[in-house]
Protein backbone atom coordinates (compact mmCIF):
# COMPACT_ATOMS: atom_id res chain seq x y z
CA UNK A 1 0.00 0.00 0.00
CA UNK A 2 1.23 3.68 -1.04
CA UNK A 3 0.71 6.75 1.27
CA UNK A 4 -1.32 8.92 -0.46
CA UNK A 5 -0.08 12.76 -0.11
CA UNK A 6 -2.96 15.10 -2.06
CA UNK A 7 0.58 17.33 -3.62
CA UNK A 8 -0.55 20.64 -5.59
CA UNK A 9 2.49 22.26 -6.26
CA UNK A 10 3.39 26.03 -7.41
CA UNK A 11 6.20 26.79 -6.42
CA UNK A 12 7.85 23.96 -8.89
CA UNK A 13 5.52 25.87 -11.76
CA UNK A 14 7.97 28.54 -11.83
CA UNK A 15 10.94 29.04 -13.50
CA UNK A 16 13.96 27.14 -13.45
CA UNK A 17 16.14 29.99 -11.52
CA UNK A 18 14.34 29.20 -8.49
CA UNK A 19 15.02 26.07 -7.48
CA UNK A 20 17.11 23.35 -8.37
CA UNK A 21 15.45 20.10 -8.95
CA UNK A 22 16.57 16.73 -7.37
CA UNK A 23 15.61 13.93 -4.91
CA UNK A 24 15.96 13.38 -1.65
CA UNK A 25 19.33 11.10 -0.59
CA UNK A 26 18.18 7.57 0.05
CA UNK A 27 19.42 6.62 3.97
CA UNK A 28 20.46 3.11 5.93
CA UNK A 29 17.74 2.27 8.06
CA UNK A 30 14.36 4.64 8.30
CA UNK A 31 12.64 4.22 11.75
CA UNK A 32 9.86 6.78 12.38
CA UNK A 33 10.53 8.32 15.83
CA UNK A 34 7.81 11.19 16.35
CA UNK A 35 4.66 11.49 13.95
CA UNK A 36 2.19 15.05 14.52
CA UNK A 37 -1.34 12.73 14.44
CA UNK A 38 -3.38 16.16 13.98
CA UNK A 39 -1.12 18.18 12.05
CA UNK A 40 -1.48 14.94 10.00
CA UNK A 41 -4.80 15.36 9.21
CA UNK A 42 -4.91 18.76 9.11
CA UNK A 43 -2.98 17.96 5.62
CA UNK A 44 -4.88 15.23 4.26
CA UNK A 45 -2.05 12.78 4.89
CA UNK A 46 -3.47 9.18 6.12
CA UNK A 47 -0.60 7.43 7.58
CA UNK A 48 2.96 7.59 9.20
CA UNK A 49 5.64 6.23 6.37
CA UNK A 50 9.56 6.22 7.47
CA UNK A 51 10.59 5.08 3.52
CA UNK A 52 8.74 8.89 2.85
CA UNK A 53 9.93 11.18 5.48
CA UNK A 54 13.18 9.71 5.53
CA UNK A 55 13.61 10.80 1.54
CA UNK A 56 13.89 7.23 0.40
CA UNK A 57 10.92 6.50 -1.17
CA UNK A 58 9.59 10.27 -3.72
CA UNK A 59 5.49 9.68 -3.12
CA UNK A 60 3.46 10.24 -5.87
CA UNK A 61 2.52 13.82 -6.84
CA UNK A 62 5.75 15.01 -5.03
CA UNK A 63 8.09 17.75 -7.16
CA UNK A 64 11.51 17.59 -5.24
CA UNK A 65 13.52 20.41 -5.65
CA UNK A 66 15.71 22.67 -3.46
CA UNK A 67 15.11 26.63 -3.30
CA UNK A 68 17.91 29.36 -4.02
CA UNK A 69 17.91 32.22 -2.53
CA UNK A 70 20.60 34.33 -0.37
CA UNK A 71 20.73 35.95 2.78
CA UNK A 72 22.44 38.73 5.23
CA UNK A 73 23.83 36.30 7.86
CA UNK A 74 24.86 38.88 10.60
CA UNK A 75 24.91 41.85 8.64
CA UNK A 76 26.83 40.18 5.89
CA UNK A 77 25.64 39.57 2.72
CA UNK A 78 26.22 36.18 1.37
CA UNK A 79 25.07 36.29 -2.55
CA UNK A 80 24.29 32.86 -2.38
CA UNK A 81 22.62 30.59 -0.21
CA UNK A 82 19.77 28.20 -0.84
CA UNK A 83 18.64 24.76 0.84
CA UNK A 84 22.07 23.19 1.51
CA UNK A 85 20.24 20.25 3.31
CA UNK A 86 16.31 20.83 2.57
CA UNK A 87 14.32 19.39 -0.43
CA UNK A 88 10.79 20.57 -0.92
CA UNK A 89 8.69 17.61 -1.80
CA UNK A 90 5.69 19.72 -2.68
CA UNK A 91 2.54 21.64 -1.07
CA UNK A 92 -0.74 20.62 -0.27
CA UNK A 93 -3.91 22.54 0.46
CA UNK A 94 -4.81 21.96 4.06
CA UNK A 95 -8.48 21.28 5.54
CA UNK A 96 -8.62 25.00 5.65
CA UNK A 97 -7.87 25.51 2.22
CA UNK A 98 -4.30 27.16 3.10
CA UNK A 99 -1.06 26.10 0.97
CA UNK A 100 1.36 24.47 2.87
CA UNK A 101 5.16 23.30 2.18
CA UNK A 102 6.42 20.05 3.02
CA UNK A 103 9.63 20.08 2.96
CA UNK A 104 12.33 17.38 4.42
CA UNK A 105 15.15 18.88 6.35
CA UNK A 106 18.72 17.04 6.33
CA UNK A 107 17.46 15.01 3.08
CA UNK A 108 21.14 15.68 1.74
CA UNK A 109 23.50 17.46 -0.29
CA UNK A 110 22.13 19.61 -2.97
CA UNK A 111 24.43 21.72 -4.80
CA UNK A 112 23.36 24.93 -2.26
CA UNK A 113 24.98 22.92 0.19
CA UNK A 114 28.70 24.07 -0.10
CA UNK A 115 31.21 22.79 2.91
CA UNK A 116 28.11 21.18 4.24
CA UNK A 117 26.73 16.64 4.22
CA UNK A 118 22.89 18.21 4.02
CA UNK A 119 22.44 15.80 6.79
CA UNK A 120 21.26 16.52 10.43
CA UNK A 121 21.04 14.98 13.39
CA UNK A 122 18.65 14.30 15.91
CA UNK A 123 19.78 16.47 18.60
CA UNK A 124 18.60 19.82 16.28
CA UNK A 125 15.68 18.18 14.80
CA UNK A 126 13.67 16.97 18.00
CA UNK A 127 14.92 20.56 19.26
CA UNK A 128 12.97 22.29 16.06
CA UNK A 129 9.95 19.90 16.82
CA UNK A 130 9.31 20.31 20.04
CA UNK A 131 10.26 24.63 19.95
CA UNK A 132 8.25 24.75 16.95
CA UNK A 133 5.63 22.54 18.39
CA UNK A 134 5.48 25.04 21.56
CA UNK A 135 5.09 27.97 19.65
CA UNK A 136 2.07 26.79 17.77
CA UNK A 137 0.30 25.88 20.80
CA UNK A 138 1.57 29.54 22.43
CA UNK A 139 -0.29 30.99 19.31
CA UNK A 140 2.44 32.27 17.70
CA UNK A 141 2.90 32.00 13.66
CA UNK A 142 5.28 29.35 13.09
CA UNK A 143 6.44 26.69 10.61
CA UNK A 144 5.52 23.08 11.83
CA UNK A 145 7.11 19.70 12.53
CA UNK A 146 5.25 16.60 10.98
CA UNK A 147 7.83 13.96 11.88
CA UNK A 148 10.85 12.69 12.59
CA UNK A 149 12.81 10.18 11.42
CA UNK A 150 16.01 8.27 12.55
CA UNK A 151 17.96 7.74 9.27
CA UNK A 152 20.49 5.18 10.95
CA UNK A 153 23.25 7.04 9.70
CA UNK A 154 25.63 8.41 11.93
CA UNK A 155 26.75 12.47 10.82
CA UNK A 156 29.96 13.87 12.24
CA UNK A 157 29.84 17.08 14.14
CA UNK A 158 32.50 18.43 16.45
CA UNK A 159 31.28 16.41 19.39
CA UNK A 160 32.03 13.29 17.41
CA UNK A 161 29.32 10.81 15.28
CA UNK A 162 26.12 11.49 16.12
CA UNK A 163 22.75 9.62 15.05
CA UNK A 164 21.19 11.13 11.88
CA UNK A 165 17.48 11.76 11.23
CA UNK A 166 15.52 14.09 9.42
CA UNK A 167 12.97 16.26 9.92
CA UNK A 168 9.19 17.13 8.38
CA UNK A 169 8.68 20.93 8.22
CA UNK A 170 5.53 22.14 7.02
CA UNK A 171 5.32 25.89 5.93
CA UNK A 172 2.90 28.09 4.50
CA UNK A 173 5.87 28.73 2.67
CA UNK A 174 9.72 29.07 2.35
CA UNK A 175 9.57 32.42 0.92
CA UNK A 176 12.25 34.33 2.51
CA UNK A 177 13.76 37.98 2.30
CA UNK A 178 16.47 36.05 1.12
CA UNK A 179 14.65 34.81 -1.39
CA UNK A 180 13.84 38.57 -3.17
CA UNK A 181 17.79 39.28 -1.98
CA UNK A 182 19.22 36.85 -4.79
CA UNK A 183 17.28 38.57 -7.86
CA UNK A 184 17.46 41.88 -7.24
CA UNK A 185 20.94 41.57 -6.72
CA UNK A 186 21.55 39.64 -9.56
CA UNK A 187 19.62 42.28 -11.61
CA UNK A 188 17.36 39.42 -12.31
CA UNK A 189 14.39 41.69 -12.70
CA UNK A 190 11.85 39.57 -14.46
CA UNK A 191 12.64 36.64 -11.71
CA UNK A 192 11.84 39.34 -9.07
CA UNK A 193 8.52 40.36 -10.76
CA UNK A 194 7.60 36.91 -10.79
CA UNK A 195 8.44 35.68 -7.60
CA UNK A 196 6.67 38.87 -5.91
CA UNK A 197 3.54 38.15 -7.95
CA UNK A 198 3.36 34.68 -6.22
CA UNK A 199 4.39 35.67 -3.12
CA UNK A 200 1.58 38.30 -3.25
CA UNK A 201 -1.11 35.80 -4.41
CA UNK A 202 0.54 33.16 -1.69
CA UNK A 203 0.35 35.08 1.04
CA UNK A 204 -0.92 38.73 1.09
CA UNK A 205 -3.42 38.91 -2.30
CA UNK A 206 -4.93 42.07 -0.70
CA UNK A 207 -1.67 43.88 -1.11
CA UNK A 208 -1.35 46.25 -3.70
CA UNK A 209 2.47 45.71 -5.48
CA UNK A 210 5.28 45.47 -4.12
CA UNK A 211 4.76 48.22 -2.02
CA UNK A 212 1.83 46.77 -0.82
CA UNK A 213 3.44 43.42 -0.16
CA UNK A 214 6.37 45.41 1.70
CA UNK A 215 3.71 46.49 3.99
CA UNK A 216 2.55 43.14 4.97
CA UNK A 217 5.38 41.87 5.39
CA UNK A 218 6.84 44.32 7.86
CA UNK A 219 3.48 44.63 9.68
CA UNK A 220 3.41 40.67 9.81
CA UNK A 221 7.36 40.68 10.89
CA UNK A 222 5.99 43.65 13.92
CA UNK A 223 3.81 41.73 15.02
CA UNK A 224 5.29 38.16 15.20
CA UNK A 225 8.86 39.91 16.65
CA UNK A 226 6.11 41.24 19.23
CA UNK A 227 4.52 37.56 19.92
CA UNK A 228 8.11 36.11 20.72
CA UNK A 229 8.65 39.30 23.02
CA UNK A 230 5.95 38.44 25.23
CA UNK A 231 7.16 35.00 25.96
CA UNK A 232 10.67 35.37 26.29
CA UNK A 233 11.95 33.97 23.17
CA UNK A 234 15.24 34.66 21.56
CA UNK A 235 15.56 33.43 17.69
CA UNK A 236 19.43 33.28 17.80
CA UNK A 237 19.82 34.26 13.80
CA UNK A 238 17.25 36.49 12.93
CA UNK A 239 19.61 36.67 9.39
CA UNK A 240 17.58 37.43 6.33
CA UNK A 241 17.40 33.94 4.84
CA UNK A 242 15.87 33.13 8.22
CA UNK A 243 13.40 35.88 8.00
CA UNK A 244 9.79 34.84 6.26
CA UNK A 245 7.49 36.72 4.06
CA UNK A 246 4.33 34.96 5.44
CA UNK A 247 4.92 36.19 8.77
CA UNK A 248 6.22 32.41 9.92
CA UNK A 249 8.74 32.14 12.63
CA UNK A 250 11.41 30.26 10.83
CA UNK A 251 14.99 27.89 11.66
CA UNK A 252 15.12 26.95 14.73
CA UNK A 253 18.89 26.32 15.42
CA UNK A 254 20.30 27.60 18.44
CA UNK A 255 16.91 29.66 19.91
CA UNK A 256 15.83 29.58 23.52
CA UNK A 257 13.55 31.12 26.01
CA UNK A 258 14.56 32.93 29.10
CA UNK A 259 14.75 31.93 32.14
CA UNK A 260 15.69 35.03 34.26
CA UNK A 261 14.53 38.24 32.28
CA UNK A 262 17.68 39.97 31.13
CA UNK A 263 16.92 42.14 28.02
CA UNK A 264 20.62 41.53 26.42
CA UNK A 265 20.22 37.79 26.69
CA UNK A 266 22.25 35.75 24.36
CA UNK A 267 22.02 32.29 24.02
CA UNK A 268 23.80 31.60 20.47
CA UNK A 269 27.22 30.89 20.69
CA UNK A 270 27.72 32.08 17.43
CA UNK A 271 26.30 35.69 17.94
CA UNK A 272 29.67 37.03 19.62
CA UNK A 273 28.11 40.71 19.94
CA UNK A 274 24.70 40.27 20.48
CA UNK A 275 23.23 41.55 17.42
CA UNK A 276 20.39 38.97 17.59
CA UNK A 277 20.26 39.38 22.10
CA UNK A 278 16.06 39.21 22.79
CA UNK A 279 16.04 43.05 23.32
CA UNK A 280 17.17 44.11 20.03
CA UNK A 281 15.16 41.79 17.90
CA UNK A 282 12.70 44.43 17.06
CA UNK A 283 15.46 46.41 15.78
CA UNK A 284 16.17 43.52 14.11
CA UNK A 285 13.03 43.07 12.26
CA UNK A 286 13.56 46.73 10.91
CA UNK A 287 16.97 45.89 9.82
CA UNK A 288 15.40 42.80 7.99
CA UNK A 289 12.62 44.69 6.14
CA UNK A 290 15.10 47.69 4.68
CA UNK A 291 16.49 44.74 2.95
CA UNK A 292 13.45 43.57 1.98
CA UNK A 293 12.69 47.47 0.75
CA UNK A 294 15.83 47.74 -1.12
CA UNK A 295 15.22 44.66 -3.00
CA UNK A 296 11.57 45.62 -4.31
CA UNK A 297 12.87 49.49 -5.17
CA UNK A 298 13.94 47.80 -8.02
CA UNK A 299 11.34 46.96 -9.41
CA UNK A 300 10.42 50.78 -10.03
CA UNK A 301 11.62 52.68 -12.80
CA UNK A 302 11.31 56.00 -10.44
CA UNK A 303 13.89 54.85 -8.16
CA UNK A 304 13.33 58.21 -6.18
CA UNK A 305 9.72 57.62 -5.67
CA UNK A 306 9.94 54.36 -5.05
CA UNK A 307 12.76 54.85 -1.88
CA UNK A 308 10.06 57.46 -0.46
CA UNK A 309 7.66 55.29 -0.32
CA UNK A 310 9.27 52.43 0.94
CA UNK A 311 11.31 54.38 3.57
CA UNK A 312 7.91 55.75 5.09
CA UNK A 313 6.65 51.90 5.06
CA UNK A 314 9.66 50.68 6.84
CA UNK A 315 9.43 53.65 9.32
CA UNK A 316 5.69 52.89 10.33
CA UNK A 317 7.69 49.75 11.76
CA UNK A 318 8.64 51.31 15.20
CA UNK A 319 5.04 52.35 16.00
CA UNK A 320 4.06 49.07 14.98
CA UNK A 321 6.25 47.46 16.89
CA UNK A 322 5.62 49.52 20.30
CA UNK A 323 2.02 49.34 19.47
CA UNK A 324 2.14 45.72 19.36
CA UNK A 325 4.26 45.73 22.14
CA UNK A 326 1.86 47.76 24.60
CA UNK A 327 -1.16 45.62 23.53
CA UNK A 328 0.80 42.25 24.41
CA UNK A 329 2.92 43.13 27.39
CA UNK A 330 -0.35 45.25 28.97
CA UNK A 331 -2.41 41.96 28.32
CA UNK A 332 0.43 40.21 30.45
CA UNK A 333 -0.27 42.88 33.11
CA UNK A 334 -4.19 42.36 32.99
CA UNK A 335 -4.40 45.60 31.06
CA UNK A 336 -6.37 45.19 28.02
CA UNK A 337 -6.46 48.76 26.88
CA UNK A 338 -2.60 49.53 27.75
CA UNK A 339 -1.76 53.64 26.96
CA UNK A 340 1.54 55.32 26.68
CA UNK A 341 0.79 55.79 30.60
CA UNK A 342 0.90 52.63 31.31
CA UNK A 343 4.03 51.71 29.72
CA UNK A 344 6.17 52.86 33.03
CA UNK A 345 4.50 50.55 35.00
CA UNK A 346 5.47 47.18 32.81
CA UNK A 347 9.16 48.93 32.32
CA UNK A 348 9.41 49.37 36.10
CA UNK A 349 8.18 45.73 36.72
CA UNK A 350 10.70 44.21 34.17
CA UNK A 351 13.76 46.24 35.61
CA UNK A 352 13.03 44.53 39.03
CA UNK A 353 12.45 41.64 37.37
CA UNK A 354 16.19 42.21 35.47
CA UNK A 355 18.06 43.74 38.91
CA UNK A 356 16.80 40.22 41.26
CA UNK A 357 17.34 37.72 37.96
CA UNK A 358 13.36 37.25 38.48
CA UNK A 359 11.97 34.40 35.88
CA UNK A 360 10.41 35.44 32.74
CA UNK A 361 7.67 33.15 32.53
CA UNK A 362 6.87 32.47 36.39
CA UNK A 363 6.67 35.95 37.33
CA UNK A 364 4.24 36.63 34.66
CA UNK A 365 2.16 33.61 35.21
CA UNK A 366 1.88 34.02 39.25
CA UNK A 367 1.22 38.24 39.13
CA UNK A 368 -1.49 38.18 41.42
CA UNK A 369 -0.72 35.16 43.88
CA UNK A 370 1.58 35.00 46.73
CA UNK A 371 4.39 33.11 45.02
CA UNK A 372 4.95 35.88 42.51
CA UNK A 373 6.92 38.24 45.43
CA UNK A 374 8.89 34.77 45.87
CA UNK A 375 10.45 35.26 42.37
CA UNK A 376 11.95 38.73 44.07
CA UNK A 377 14.81 38.97 46.39
CA UNK A 378 13.66 42.48 47.40
CA UNK A 379 10.08 41.38 48.48
CA UNK A 380 9.40 45.11 49.11
CA UNK A 381 10.37 46.51 46.53
CA UNK A 382 7.57 44.20 44.55
CA UNK A 383 5.24 44.86 47.07
CA UNK A 384 5.24 48.29 46.13
CA UNK A 385 5.15 47.97 42.49
CA UNK A 386 2.21 45.70 42.94
CA UNK A 387 0.26 48.07 45.48
CA UNK A 388 0.71 50.41 42.00
CA UNK A 389 0.00 47.86 40.04
CA UNK A 390 -3.27 46.49 41.44
CA UNK A 391 -4.64 50.25 41.98
CA UNK A 392 -5.29 49.63 38.13
CA UNK A 393 -7.99 46.75 38.52
CA UNK A 394 -5.94 44.23 36.44
CA UNK A 395 -8.22 41.96 34.74
CA UNK A 396 -7.19 38.08 35.47
CA UNK A 397 -8.78 36.62 32.93
CA UNK A 398 -6.65 37.94 30.22
CA UNK A 399 -3.64 37.69 32.35
CA UNK A 400 -4.47 33.91 32.42
CA UNK A 401 -4.62 33.82 28.26
CA UNK A 402 -1.77 35.89 27.65
CA UNK A 403 0.88 34.55 30.20
CA UNK A 404 2.14 31.30 29.53
CA UNK A 405 2.48 28.37 32.49
CA UNK A 406 4.84 26.56 30.32
CA UNK A 407 7.62 26.96 27.83
CA UNK A 408 10.31 24.93 26.39
CA UNK A 409 12.83 25.35 28.90
CA UNK A 410 16.33 25.29 27.70
CA UNK A 411 17.67 22.69 30.20
CA UNK A 412 14.53 20.44 29.54
CA UNK A 413 15.09 20.11 26.15
CA UNK A 414 18.91 19.47 26.35
CA UNK A 415 17.76 16.46 29.01
CA UNK A 416 15.25 15.40 26.42
CA UNK A 417 18.12 15.75 23.77
CA UNK A 418 20.40 13.72 25.66
CA UNK A 419 17.84 10.68 26.31
CA UNK A 420 16.76 10.14 22.46
CA UNK A 421 20.53 9.81 21.96
CA UNK A 422 20.30 6.97 24.64
CA UNK A 423 17.01 6.02 22.74
CA UNK A 424 14.55 7.12 25.96
CA UNK A 425 12.00 9.25 24.21
CA UNK A 426 10.07 9.54 27.23
CA UNK A 427 11.18 12.97 27.89
CA UNK A 428 10.41 13.59 24.35
CA UNK A 429 7.13 12.50 25.17
CA UNK A 430 6.08 14.45 28.82
CA UNK A 431 7.79 17.75 26.93
CA UNK A 432 5.28 17.63 23.96
CA UNK A 433 2.24 16.76 26.52
CA UNK A 434 3.19 19.88 28.61
CA UNK A 435 3.53 21.96 25.71
CA UNK A 436 0.46 21.45 24.29
CA UNK A 437 -1.13 22.71 26.82
CA UNK A 438 0.77 25.81 27.53
CA UNK A 439 -1.60 28.09 29.34
CA UNK A 440 -2.57 25.35 31.62
CA UNK A 441 -0.46 24.53 34.57
CA UNK A 442 0.15 20.55 34.22
CA UNK A 443 3.15 19.26 35.03
CA UNK A 444 4.57 21.44 37.68
CA UNK A 445 7.92 20.02 37.75
CA UNK A 446 8.67 21.09 33.95
CA UNK A 447 7.67 24.50 35.17
CA UNK A 448 10.36 24.89 37.05
CA UNK A 449 13.17 27.17 36.10
CA UNK A 450 16.48 25.84 36.18
CA UNK A 451 19.01 25.47 39.38
CA UNK A 452 22.15 27.05 39.14
CA UNK A 453 23.86 23.83 37.93
CA UNK A 454 21.10 23.08 35.14
CA UNK A 455 21.29 26.69 33.56
CA UNK A 456 22.16 25.96 29.82
CA UNK A 457 24.67 28.92 29.29
CA UNK A 458 24.75 28.89 25.43
CA UNK A 459 23.21 26.57 22.32
CA UNK A 460 25.34 26.25 19.81
CA UNK A 461 24.53 25.60 16.14
CA UNK A 462 25.94 22.31 15.68
CA UNK A 463 23.37 21.28 13.57
P1 LIG B 1 20.66 27.86 8.78
O1 LIG B 1 21.62 28.41 9.76
O2 LIG B 1 20.08 26.52 9.16
O3 LIG B 1 19.63 28.82 8.34
O4 LIG B 1 21.55 27.52 7.49
C1 LIG B 1 22.20 28.50 6.74
C2 LIG B 1 22.57 27.92 5.40
O5 LIG B 1 23.49 26.82 5.57
C3 LIG B 1 21.41 27.35 4.62
O6 LIG B 1 21.64 27.62 3.27
C4 LIG B 1 21.48 25.87 4.95
O7 LIG B 1 20.84 25.10 3.97
C5 LIG B 1 22.97 25.64 5.00
N1 LIG B 1 23.33 24.49 5.86
C6 LIG B 1 23.23 24.41 7.20
N2 LIG B 1 23.64 23.21 7.66
C7 LIG B 1 24.00 22.49 6.55
C8 LIG B 1 24.51 21.17 6.35
N3 LIG B 1 24.72 20.32 7.35
N4 LIG B 1 24.76 20.79 5.07
C9 LIG B 1 24.55 21.62 4.05
N5 LIG B 1 24.08 22.88 4.18
C10 LIG B 1 23.80 23.32 5.41
MG1 LIG C 1 18.09 29.05 7.45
Amino acid sequence: MTLHIPFDNSYAALPEAFYTRLDPTPVSAPAMLVWNEGLARDLGISAPDAEIFAGNTVPDGAAPLAQLYAGHQFGTYNPQLGDGRAILLGEVLDTDGVRRDIQLKGSGPTPYSRMGDGRAWLGPVLREYVVSEAMHALGIPTTRALAAVATGDPVYREQGALPGAVLTRVAASHLRVGTFQIFANRGHMEELRTLTDYAITRHWPEADGPMGLLAAVCAAQAELVTAWMSVGFIHGVMNTDNCTISGETIDYGPCAFLDAYAEGRVFSSIDQMGRYAYGNQPRIAVWNMAQLATALIQLFDDKEQAVEQATEIVHAMPGQLQAAWLRRFGAKVGLANATEEDQPLIEDLLALMQAQGADFTNTFAALGTDSARDQFTDRDAFDQWATRWQARAPDAALMAKTNPQLIPRNHRIEAMIEAAVAGDMAPFERLMTGLSKPYVKTDPDLHRPPTKQEIVPATFCGT
